[in-house]
């Protein structure tokens, strides 16, 4: 799949749900509302999907959300898709929230996952509480020790949110370097509507790079996760720094993903309303016209995100699109 801009699409983030047991700040509403669980694929329309899609030359898929652990049997699913990799299909990784994972990590990796990204955006149990409304950090800590202990690589994504956990980057890079694990710090975006008056959250990663090396040694490094992060290597201890910058410093020149929602919206891009809707097509059509209306979405699939912090870029949240 190229686009109209001859970037190659090997990359496909899969929401499953748009539903959480969390509602962070930064992303959601605290009186969000979901979609209709009837408007969602069933998994044996995700395989069907997915399987297009690898014959397509997609390499990798996320799943993510909303939280995908919280969908019902989503293992299920993961198993489906674990079975796929091999033959150009690499593989299948997740996005989490970390609630659910002390009870799912082993299945995970028996399914096939090798490596996960966990969102952590603080250490302190008040704040963590503060800034998901309803998150206990015990559980995501609990859920953390068990996904590594059963042999999952775990990254952990940090927003940097300007007044609430911006005093705590050394301490998060610290406790990640001793447990092994890679950092991304994620600048904050605009997507759909939110208590939270985002241009005030708002902090260049460029100036959270510079005060980190203050501290620490960070050297630039060519590692690319398949991404739009940047890495640095963090002194000798083997992790890896890395950041994500939509609003500073725009990577869309090499963007090699689409998006799917739950209810098989297809977006090009976080940023704008671009879609084809594959549900009725999946339903009905089959294989050939689920060929025809992707070609239809990389014809158009715009050529970069332009964001405005003072007003969101689309109605829809990040946990429709995911993130
Ligand atoms: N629930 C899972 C989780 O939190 O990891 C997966 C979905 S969540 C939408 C995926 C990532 O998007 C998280 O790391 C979260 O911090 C990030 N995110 C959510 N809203 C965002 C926003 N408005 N701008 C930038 N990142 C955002
Ligand atoms: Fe849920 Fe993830 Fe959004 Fe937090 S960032 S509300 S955990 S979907």
């Amino acid at each position: 799949m190229i686009d109209s801009f001859g970037r190659r699409i090997t990359y496909v983030r899969m929401s499953v749900t748009d539903r959480c047991d969390l509602r962070c700040r930064y992303c959601m509403s605290e009186r969000m509302t979901f979609m209709p669980r009837r408007d969602l694929l069933d998994f044996e329309e995700i395989v069907a999907l997915t399987d297009v899609l690898i014959a397509r030359g997609v390499r990798r898929i996320r799943l993510t959300g909303g939280e995908p652990l919280v969908r019902r049997n989503v293992m299920y699913l993961i198993e489906q898709l674990g079975s796929r990799i091999g033959d150009g299909f690499d593989e299948v990784t997740l996005t989490t929230n970390g609630t659910q994972l002390a009870a799912n990590a082993e299945q995970l990796f028996a399914a096939g996952v090798r490596r996960i990204n966990v969102s952590l955006d603080s250490l302190d149990p008040q704040r963590f509480a503060h800034i998901t409304r309803r998150g206990k950090l015990d559980q995501v800590l609990n859920g953390i020790e068990t996904a590594a202990s059963a042999g999952l690589a775990v990254k952990i994504n940090m927003m940097a949110l300007a007044g609430v956990n911006d005093d705590e980057f050394h301490t998060m890079l610290a406790w990640c370097g001793a447990r092994g694990f890679d950092l991304t710090l994620i600048e904050t975006m605009p997507l759909g509507e939110v208590e939270d008056h985002r241009p005030e959250r708002y902090l260049s990663l460029q100036d959270v790079l510079a005060e980190l090396r203050q501290r620490w040694m960070l050297t630039p490094s060519l590692h690319r996760s398949g991404g739009p992060a940047r890495y640095y290597d963090v002194g000798e201890g083997g992790i890896r720094l890395g950041l994500i910058t939509p609003m500073s410093q725009n990577f869309c020149d090499g963007c090699n993903r689409i998006r799917i929602a739950a209810t098989g919206t297809v977006y090009g891009c976080l940023g704008h309303e671009q879609k084809v809707e594959l549900r009725e097509i999946l339903r009905q059509g089959g294989p050939a016209a689920v060929d025809a209306a992707l070609d239809r979405l990389l014809a158009g699939k715009p050529q970069r995100h332009s964001f405005d912090l003072a007003q969101p870029a689309t109605a829809r949240h990040m946990s429709v699109t995911g993130g």
